[in-house]
């Protein structure tokens, strides 16, 4: 990795402007998996230990821009409403108005802080706004060594907007940008890159997080202990395209589950019945069906499916499936699950891989019944003897983690789109904007 990292810079009485990724899942105001906050320590201790004031920001779900713009709705929400039918408007407005309110309850950072300072000896402080007078004050007040957690980035319209006066008052707060939100790295917003873009933050380098992610997976692509197998799986092809394209290159074994499979079985001249299939997207897998034959690669596809008549509603509810060959997807069903012998196949081929990278389910695994399939190729990556394991975050990493076989893996990435572009092969405008070594 060219870019400098906190090892590189002194850090000693100076405000490190800290960009995490703390978007954790959260059910009722209580923090439901820790491993974004986890994953952050080491930095914020090592900052802390070099005596740091560490002012920490980061942005939690996708909330109204409630500091800038006041209650109101946002964008898409106003969209939406405008192609409702007239009658139906004033109601629609009235309750996303409402939804709006509740979002500082919903989206603050306040629990995050409330854990940190648990974990960090009660040394961290929350400012209930990010630019404003209680930020100002309270990093003001912080000590060496100690910490101020800012309030959700996205409460500001001028974070995703990219706004340089919003960079230009966060900057104020930075004597030193450290980015560590490897989850949003592949975002250009104000405080993941265009801050350090704008010219304001000067010294910018990496934290261990984004350090640790890098190495970890730049390696697996670039220089992997073969053979390296290559796992895809998810819902829509046309988000994978690139990324079935790259790792086709550089992949010994690329194998392709979920309802991006159906797509490819089509391609092989089969009817899928009302499984997922993108038709505009047949020509372009018959062509990495040629890719991998003339490349001499494997291409793994489905060989048998799960089928069930209806798409499961709700989704964990339960539900009659039956086992099919490929060729023989009845119309009136939809395959919603790799089936036993494809399980086989798949898992006899990560077993004997080397180095294996993981994103996407193979079927619609929050349905228990549905689940097998990404089950079991969790199960072949807990069992691949003497292999680098790497999990690409989201559905995967919640798979691995659900089944106990978290602590199998070499890696489980923080972040499941960042990952994903990483597998893409492209650069990441939260690494590249900062400082090279
Ligand atoms: P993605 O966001 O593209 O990674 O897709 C994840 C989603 O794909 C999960 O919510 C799965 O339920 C869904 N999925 C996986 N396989 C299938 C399938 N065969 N049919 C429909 N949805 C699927």
């Amino acid at each position: 990795m060219n870019k400098l990292t906190i090892r590189d810079v002194d850090v000693k009485g100076k405000k490190c402007l800290v960009r995490c990724d703390f978007n954790v899942p959260m059910k009722d105001g209580v923090i439901t998996d820790e491993n974004r906050i986890n994953g952050a320590l080491p930095t914020i201790k090592y900052l802390m230990d070099q005596g740091a004031k560490v002012i920490l920001c980061s942005h939690m779900g996708q909330p109204h821009n409630i500091f800038t713009e006041g209650y109101g709705l946002t964008k898409k929400e106003k969209k939406k409403v405008k192609a409702m039918p007239e009658s139906e408007q004033a109601a629609a407005t009235a309750e996303f108005m409402e939804k709006s309110k509740k979002d500082i309850k919903k989206f603050t950072l306040k629990p995050v802080a409330d854990r940190l300072n648990e974990l960090l000896d009660n040394k961290v402080t929350f400012a209930t706004d990010i630019v404003g007078e209680d930020a100002k004050a309270k990093v003001a007040a912080c000590k060496e060594g100690e910490c101020v957690l800012l309030e959700n980035l996205r409460f500001d319209a001028g974070e995703e907007g990219r706004s340089e006066e919003f960079c230009k008052k966060l900057n104020e707060f930075c004597d030193v940008y450290v980015n560590d939100a490897f989850g949003t790295a592949h975002r250009s917003h104000a405080s993941t890159a265009a801050i350090v873009e704008f010219g304001f933050a000067k010294t910018a380098v990496c934290g261990f997080l984004i350090e640790k992610e890098l190495s970890v997976m730049a390696d697996a692509l670039e220089n992997p202990v073969r053979p390296f197998v290559a796992i895809l799986g998810g819902a829509k092809i046309a988000d994978k395209l690139n990324v079935i394209n790259n790792l086709l290159d550089k992949c010994d074994t690329l194998i392709i589950g979920g309802g991006m499979s159906y797509t490819f079985i089509k391609a092989q001249g089969y009817e899928v019945g009302t499984s997922l299939c993108d038709n505009e997207k047949i020509d372009y897998c018959k062509e990495m069906i040629e890719k991998a034959k003339a490349a001499n690669k494997k291409l793994l596809l489905p060989v048998d499916a799960v089928v069930v008549k209806d798409f499961p509603n709700p989704i964990d509810a339960e539900i009659e499936t039956e086992v099919v060959d490929v060729t023989k997807i009845p119309a009136d069903m939809m395959a919603c699950d790799i089936g036993p012998e494809t399980r086989k196949i798949y898992s006899e081929a990560i077993k004997s891989a080397k180095t294996v990278i993981w994103n996407g389910p193979m079927g619609v695994f929050e349905n228990p019944t549905l689940a097998e399939g990404t089950k079991d190729v969790a199960k072949a990556l807990a069992e691949a003897k003497g292999a680098t394991t790497i999990i690409g975050g989201g559905d995967s990493a919640a798979a691995v983690k659900q089944l106990g076989f978290a602590d199998k893996m070499t890696h489980i990435s923080t972040g499941g789109g960042a990952s994903l572009e990483l597998f893409e092969g492209k650069k990441l405008p939260g690494i590249e904007c900062l400082n090279n070594k």
